[in-house]
This record gives C-alpha cells, structure tokens and sequence, in this order.
C-alpha cells in the first residue's frame, strides 16, 4: 500500500518550506491540492511537476474513496492545503479518516501553522490552549460563541477574516470586557508582520484608528478568564493580618 503524506506548506514566507516537504512533494505520485492553482504557483516555484488533483470541502467526501483505492493498490500521495497544515480550518478530515480505516499510512509532514506561530510570540500562558477556529459569521452566533468562551480557564484562539476583525474585536470588549488581554497576529511571516497585544479597549481603538490593521490575515490570541482573586472582598484591616500570618508560616 502507499502512504497519504499530510505536507504543511508555508503561510506567507516561502522560505519556510522545508526541506522534506519539497522531496515529499516530488517524490509521490500525485498531490490533492485544496485549489489546484494557488498550489500550482508553488508547486511551480519549487520545480516540482507532480500532478496535482482538486479536494476541497465540496468534493472531498466523493473523492476520498477513489483516492484511497489508489493508495492501496500502491501510490504514494501527498495533501496539501492553500497554506499552512492540512485540516487546521483547512479541508483533509474526511481523507484522512477514509485513509486510516482502509488501513492506509497516514505521515504528516509538520511545517507552518498560522496558530502554532502566533501561540508561539503571544505572551500568554501556552501549557495549554483551546483553538476555536473561525466564529460563525453572523453577529448573532459569534456573539453566542463568545459568550460561551468568556470563561474559558485556558488562552484561547481563533482564526478572523479581515474584513470582520473589527466588529469581532467590538464584540470582545463587550462581552470579555474592556481589560482582558488580546493578541493580534497579523500577516505572520511576511512583509507586514504585525503582532500586538492590548487590553481588547485599547486594541479595538487601535483597530479602528489604523485601516491597514483590517487588512490581511489574521489569527487572534486572547487572555483565559482571569482567576478570582482568593483575597477578594477582604477588607484591608483581614488583608494585613492575613499577610502577617503567611510570614510567620514555615
Ligand atoms: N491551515 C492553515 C494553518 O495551518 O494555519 C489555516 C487555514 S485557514 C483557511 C486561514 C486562516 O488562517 C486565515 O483566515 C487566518 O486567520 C489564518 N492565517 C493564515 N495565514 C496567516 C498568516 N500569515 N498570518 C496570520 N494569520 C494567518
């Protein structure tokens, strides 16, 4: 049988394609592209003429069966997505599930991910995190979404489209309120790289006040709910006991 390789490739940079997905990608026998002509510029850019198939979110479930019998009659495959890692937001669950039970190997190839880099210069607390993906695009379900994460206890993030940042981020400030800490990763990897964290108050304004903040992609990084301070609703006079009291502790 062949093997199903789940190449990342970049997210804005080409440099950031790595060695072993530029062999992967010549060496197997065809490649399902989620949009076979963006991929062809790649593809193009790297020299490498393998064929390239359509699987995208509308055909995927159709193809998988006719990609997977090839596979097990012995070729080798490779699935790449516009940028960044295949099934992050991005089309390839119902291939890959197809591929795992027909008994296929499934390899990823790790690379860029849009989420993984702006975790990764955030500043917020990374043990652990909850990926949202995109919000819903009505007002009416992100609004619902978000109250729902307003208590999430880990960082949290979610992938916006730029002509929707804004009213998302209004829509943060008020549902999380005006102090919680927001990072906005902005055109990672390329020439406008932007990433900037604020309380989401100030972050809106600065939005808003700067139109080039509303363009390109975006990833947004924001603070978990910050926990209730233990020593809240003591009065000052309890407060000073209490620390008296901690000092004397072994
Ligand atoms: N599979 C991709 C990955 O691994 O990150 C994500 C695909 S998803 C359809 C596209 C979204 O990813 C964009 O709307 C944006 O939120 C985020 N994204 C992709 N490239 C980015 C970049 N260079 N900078 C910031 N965000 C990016």
């Amino acid at each position: 049988t062949g093997t199903l390789f789940i190449v990342a490739t970049p997210i804005g940079n080409l440099q950031d394609m790595t060695p072993r997905a530029l062999e992967v990608l010549a060496d197997v026998g065809l490649i399902a592209a989620e949009d076979t002509r963006h991929s062809g510029r790649l593809l193009q850019h790297f020299g490498i003429s393998t064929p390239t198939t359509a699987c995208h979110d509308h055909n995927e479930r159709d193809k998988s069966a006719r990609l997977v019998e090839r596979m097990l009659a012995g070729e080798d495959m490779a699935l790449i997505s516009d940028a960044g890692t295949p099934l992050i937001s991005d089309p390839g669950y119902h291939l890959v599930r197809a591929a795992r039970e027909a008994g296929v190997r499934v390899c990823p190839v790790p690379g860029p991910c849009a989420l993984v880099a702006a975790l990764s210069a955030a500043g917020l607390p990374s043990d652990r995190f909850a990926f949202e993906g995109f919000l819903p695009a009505k007002a009416s379900g992100r609004r619902q979404r978000l109250q729902a994460l307003a208590s999430e206890p880990r960082t949290w993030m979610l992938y916006e489209a730029p002509h929707r940042l804004l009213e998302c981020l209004e829509d943060m400030l008020d549902i999380l309120g005006p102090d919680r800490q927001v990072v906005l990763a902005r055109e990672l990897t390329k020439t406008f790289e932007t990433i900037r964290g604020a309380p989401v108050a100030e972050l809106v304004e600065w939005v808003r006040a700067d139109s080039d903040q509303q363009r390109g992609e975006c990833v947004l990084v924001v603070e978990a709910m910050p926990p209730r301070d233990e020593n809240e609703g003591l009065d000052p006079e309890a407060e000073r006991i209490l620390d008296l009291l901690l000092e004397e502790l072994p």
